[in-house]
């Protein structure tokens, strides 16, 4: 099935504002999401369609390298249809409950200040998400790995218990709003009620606010966790670590901590989703008779490889297995790893060995015609 365009995904025309890319993402989101939709394909379709197509144009940059090459001009960015880099945002909608999501996705949590927690009624807030960011070595973003992370987060003060009343005082009724939570404004022929600005819609505030955390509720503590980190992360995913946030206030729940991962480049390794590349170089004596030799692997073992008589450079030699494990909720599989054949032209040569060059190049003939090659044959598969 062909990709269809993000904006029209959207329902949009190309050049609309952000705030209507993120309302036409959001009805989408609502009515497509998985949680609402339990075993219906076409609606997780529509919204992975949707949800791709939000990423990239909620992106700037993104958003206009799409705009001027297409689906070309996003692919690799962690846009286009690389999946495994959606799979962090399917973390964030996993979990969490629903309304929650969508206030951090919209609250300008994600992406944006990582700003603070909504009220209730009730006066409890939630905590504040999060953001960590983690460095990797290539090597354990393949394989996976536990690390220990030290940040400071607000914790709920321990003298008042987050609700940032003295002990022993209680609450009183707001004086702004007289106890109803909200204040009204005349505009011209209309009222309009506002959430009252003195306690936040509680309709009571603090008789007396707490002497160790001010009234806050909460005390900065630095804190350590040990965060596992899955096999076959990739650079850019975000895992979500639930309500290492900073705490809520009045009963309110913790934020989560969102762990960034950014993965080193590796001096011989390349990863391709679930495949390693690396390249090595052989004789043109072993390209042109076969032979065998001994690579390293990712996890260090030495691995035989068999070079068929007649190898070209630049070929790809597949050993099975030897990649990127790749979990998922059914399996664990591991990609293939790709070892690129280099070809090298002896540069110093003996006389001997210049000898007997001179010797294979009087009987093998020497070509001084030769055909072009297409480029396109180039590509080794
Ligand atoms: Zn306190
Ligand atoms: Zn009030």
């Amino acid at each position: 099935m062909a990709k269809r365009d993000y904006y029209e995904v959207l329902g949009l025309q190309k050049g609309a504002p952000k705030d209507e890319i993120k309302k036409a993402y959001r009805k989408l989101a609502v009515q497509y999401h998985p949680d609402k939709n339990p075993g219906n394909k076409n609606a997780e379709e529509k919204f992975k369609e949707a949800t791709e197509a939000y990423e990239v144009l909620s992106d700037d940059q993104k958003r206009s390298a799409y705009d001027q090459f297409g689906f070309a001009g996003v692919e690799g960015m962690g846009g286009g249809h690389n999946w495994s880099s959606f799979q962090g945002f399917e973390d964030i909608f996993g979990g969490s409950d629903f309304g929650s999501i969508f206030d951090t996705l919209f609250g300008g949590g994600l992406g944006g200040a990582f700003g603070g927690g909504r009220s209730s009624r009730n006066g409890s807030r939630s905590g504040t998400n999060l953001r960590y960011d983690i460095e990797l070595s290539f090597k354990d973003a393949v394989f996976g790995t536990k690390v220990e992370i030290q940040y400071a987060h607000n914790e709920s003060c321990s003298a008042c218990h987050g609700s940032g009343a003295e002990p022993g005082s209680g609450r009183k009724t707001c004086p702004t709003c007289g106890g109803a939570g909200q204040v009204r404004h005349s505009q011209g022929l209309f009222s309009l009620a506002q959430t009252c600005p003195s306690c936040g819609g509680a309709g009571t505030i603090i008789d007396k606010p707490c002497r160790q955390c001010g009234g806050a509720g909460a005390q900065k503590k630095k804190q350590t966790i040990k965060i596992t980190i899955p096999p076959g992360v990739e650079h850019g995913r975000r895992i979500v670590i639930p309500k290492q946030g900073d705490a809520g206030a009045n009963g309110g729940p913790p934020g989560d901590l969102y762990v960034f991962v950014h993965v080193k480049p590796h001096k011989y390794f390349e990863r391709q989703d679930s495949d390693l590349y690396c390249a090595v170089p052989v004789s043109i004596t072993q390209a042109a008779l076969g032979g065998e030799i001994q690579v390293a692997t990712l996890d260090g073992k030495t691995v035989k490889v068999r070079i068929p008589p007649g190898t070209q450079n630049g070929k790809l030699l597949r050993i099975r297995e030897e990649g990127v494990p790749q979990s998922s909720a059914f399996s664990i599989r591991r990609g293939d790893l790709y070892i690129k054949v280099l070809v090298q032209t002896p540069q110093h040569l003996s006389r001997k060995g210049r000898e007997l060059l001179e010797e294979l190049s009087r009987v093998e003939g020497e070509n001084a015609n030769p055909q072009p090659i297409p480029l396109s044959e180039l590509e080794q598969s």
